[in-house]
């Protein structure tokens, strides 16, 4: 029996972040990856490959990237974590020393009559059923997309570049509602009805009608839509199913329960990435962030604590980040609805400035931020960045001052750097005159005489 000193299961980006962390941290040599695919797809770029990238070719990662882990393709169907070992379809058993758990997640397949249609589809990290649907996207005129999240809107911007007649059908009164403001998600509706994609919202898929494949889809409210083909992205669910057959314990979102140290309910066993539960950094309640910037923070964790305990997880803060036509859009942490919700005394401060300066520069773009502090303590909760590429940065940096516990007043002096083909311009840099906007917005709630 071949043993390694450390098997990890999943070759997504959690997998991937834990071969190189691993060997980053304590110069192992010794590990094996393991995964289904014989070449891995970026997950992020999947909507990407139907219009920019016009093949799955061009969204590969590269083996290299694990820096001379062994791969072994195949199907991991037990452990033993008594005798430390990997058992897998072709019959093979693998011994570990340390075993690591990426095994990611599985797209929702929703209870809709018809959703086994040939021309249904779901979104797949797995090359061969990607490369299906570039297929069937030939030829075809209307495009209904059932779900309109973060998947679902990027997939139909996509499928709109290629000239498809786009439908995006969702539950929710927005678009996009689960991770943005209403203020945001109108935006991106908005920009949606410019790229001509039809946006029907408030309502739900309750049948596909047709003989061998979906030609329409009946709503909840009896109207029709025709479809030639049906991209479906309603949420994903973690893959437990070996982990579950180990014992191992699961937390109430469905994701396998770990520790602050990545750690799982067996011995010298961690699980990272969508198959892992998260906790939020502001209760440490768990919630349901399936990111691949988070799959990869959590894979450097347990990277580390794999021999004793080196780092500790305080917590997920999401980051939401994407680009509907010409506004890209941010979300870090809370919005202030959530904020209120877990009970702080939310203030809000906002500022809007061009991302180029002066003016006169070409390809400035306005860019929105709103920050979201706690009354109480000052500190950042979240903030939302709109409008100019820089959103996405913006974002992180956002993100970077909540983990830090920056609050209002250290967030105006935030020291940044200027550029006039970079950022905003001195006097204006949306993130630092947000935060002053709160601080202002505090003080002249004050009365006088306390202000000085
Ligand atoms: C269309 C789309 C767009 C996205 N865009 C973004 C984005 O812009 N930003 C972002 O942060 N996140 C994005 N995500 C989410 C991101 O893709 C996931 O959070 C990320 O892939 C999780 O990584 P993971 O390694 O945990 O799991 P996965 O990527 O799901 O990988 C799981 C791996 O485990 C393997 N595996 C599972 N079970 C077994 C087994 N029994 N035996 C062997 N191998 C097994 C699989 O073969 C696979 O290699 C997007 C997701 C999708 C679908």
């Amino acid at each position: 029996m071949k043993k390694f000193k450390l098997v990890i299961i999943g070759g997504g980006p959690g997998g991937v972040q834990a071969a190189i962390s691993a060997q980053r941290y304590h110069e192992l040599k010794d590990i094996l990856v393991v995964r289904h695919e014989s070449k891995a797809v970026i997950p992020c770029s999947i909507p990407y490959i139907y219009g920019t990238l016009g093949s799955v070719d061009k969204n590969l990662m590269p083996d290299r990237l694990l820096c001379g882990a062994k791969v072994k393709v195949g199907d991991a169907v037990s452990i033993d974590h008594n005798k430390m070992t990997v058992s897998f379809a072709d019959g093979e058993r693998i011994g570990y020393d340390k075993l690591i758990l990426a095994t990611g997640s599985r797209p929702v397949v929703p209870p809709i009559p018809g959703v086994d249609k040939a021309n249904v589809y779901l979104v797949n990290k797995d090359i061969y059923c990607l490369r299906d649907l570039t297929q069937a996207m030939e030829g075809v005129r209307h495009i209904l997309v059932v779900g309109g999240g973060l998947t679902g809107v990027e997939f139909a911007v996509e499928c709109r570049k290629r000239g498809h007649q786009v439908t995006i059908v969702e539950l929710q009164k927005y678009c996009l509602q689960s991770v943005y403001t209403q203020e945001l998600c109108i935006r991106v509706e908005a920009s949606l009805a410019r790229q001509g994609i039809a946006v029907l919202t408030n309502t739900f898929v309750s049948s596909f009608e047709g003989s061998q494949k979906a030609e329409c889809a009946e709503l909840d409210s009896g109207q029709r839509v025709k479809c030639d083909l049906v991209i479906v992205c309603v949420g994903v669910l973690p893959n437990t199913g070996l982990a579950e057959h180990a014992s191992l314990d699961i937390g109430s979102t469905g994701g396998i329960k770990v520790d602050e140290f990545q750690k799982t309910s067996a011995p010298d066993i961690f699980a990272v990435g969508d198959c892992a539960e998260k906790y939020s950094f502001f209760d440490h309640q768990p919630i349901a962030a399936r990111l691949a910037s988070v799959a990869i923070r959590e894979a450097s964790i347990a990277a580390a604590n794999l021999c004793s305990a080196r780092s500790r997880n305080t917590g997920t803060i999401t980051v939401f980040s994407t680009i509907v036509g010409e506004i890209a859009v941010s979300l870090a942490g809370l919005t202030p609805s959530r904020a209120s919700e877990l009970g702080y005394d939310v203030i809000v401060g906002k500022a809007q400035a061009t991302s180029r300066y002066p003016e006169a520069i070409p390809g400035g773009k306005w860019l929105t931020v709103e920050l979201t502090f706690d009354r109480s303590s000052g500190r950042l909760l979240g903030g939302s960045a709109c409008g100019a590429m820089t959103a996405g940065e913006i974002g992180n940096l956002m993100a970077s001052c909540i983990f830090g516990g920056l609050t209002m007043e250290q967030v105006t002096l935030l020291p940044v750097g200027t550029h006039p083909w970079l950022t905003a311009s001195p006097f204006a840099c949306q993130l630092t005159s947000a935060a002053a906007d709160a601080l202002h917005r505090v003080g002249s709630q004050q009365p006088l005489n306390e202000k000085q």
